[in-house]
């Protein structure tokens, strides 16, 4: 009938017979609108209090004497309100990301002007403690959109460093593939065990959720990239060994890859 959103599956069903499941996805879907825009409500309204709030803290962190005894605790409410506010501003990210299904993938992005601001990105979050190097295929272009497509890189590399002690090693590459174009992060980090790996894209998924706060987490980093992968037909690939590291990569497929292999001179 008229408005209703039926999923429809085609399964071959023994000697060239099909078989149709059709199912009303209706309700469904209007819940996950629902809850959508709950979401993306509830994150634009906090913005105004923690705006508050922050100024507030600001103040009276500068007007405190050194020997104030609430300095400690007012360093503490910095913390978890700067907390708060990554938090909601993802959230935010996470729900534009979501809403975005038609994207147009038409804008060409360099991906060597690209990684000139991952670069400067990884190397601000290292901080001269860790051995970053990155590669980029020269003469590879990508038809996408950028800013997507970099936050799901940044993601990645400031995952890589998080989860990794200083001293380890960081590598970040794009490079030319049969299939298309990898976008890949090795680090030398702790590692993942298998039985977390098929669920760290879900929403406030974490591994260890006090060692994910303790290092500036917000547990939407990789829900974010997932939706934005997706949007360029992509899938992240996730690689870990417990102990010895992990390796985050996606390919962006041929047909959005544009390659022109630079000429000798
Ligand atoms: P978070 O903000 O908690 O880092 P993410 O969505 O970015 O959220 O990642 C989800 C979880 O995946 C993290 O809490 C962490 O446990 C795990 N994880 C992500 N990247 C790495 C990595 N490079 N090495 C080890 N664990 C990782």
């Amino acid at each position: 009938s008229e408005g209703r959103l039926l999923e429809i599956r085609i399964m071959g069903y023994g000697s060239g017979q099909l078989l149709l499941i059709a199912r009303d996805i209706t309700r469904v879907r209007q819940l996950e609108g629902m809850r959508k825009e709950f979401v993306a409500n509830v994150s634009h309204e906090l913005k105004t209090p923690l705006t508050v709030l922050q100024g507030y803290l600001e103040v009276m962190q500068s007007m405190a004497e050194p020997d104030n005894p609430n300095i400690r605790a007012m360093e503490q409410m910095q913390q978890q309100t700067n907390r708060m506010r990554s938090m909601v501003e993802q959230l935010l990210v996470l729900s534009r990301i979501e809403d975005a299904d038609d994207l147009e993938l038409n804008v060409k992005v360099n991906m060597a002007l690209m990684m000139d601001i991952l670069r400067e990105e990884a190397m601000a979050l290292a901080q001269e403690q860790y051995q970053v190097t990155l590669y980029c295929e020269p003469g590879l272009n990508m038809f996408g959109h950028e800013l997507q497509l970099r936050s799901a890189c940044s993601n990645l590399i400031s995952n890589a460093i998080r989860y990794t002690e200083p001293g380890g090693s960081i590598e970040i590459s794009w490079r030319k593939v049969a299939a298309g174009g990898e976008f890949c992060v090795i680090d030398s980090g702790e590692g993942i065990a298998t039985q977390h790996i098929s669920r760290l894209t879900e929403r406030f998924y974490r591994v260890d959720s006090a060692r994910s706060r303790q290092s500036g987490g917000t547990g939407l980093g990789l829900a974010i990239t997932k939706h934005a992968l997706n949007h360029h037909q992509s899938e992240l690939q996730i690689a870990s060994e417990l102990g010895k590291g992990s390796r985050f990569s996606f390919v962006i497929p041929a047909n959005l890859i544009e390659y022109k292999q630079p000429t000798p001179n």
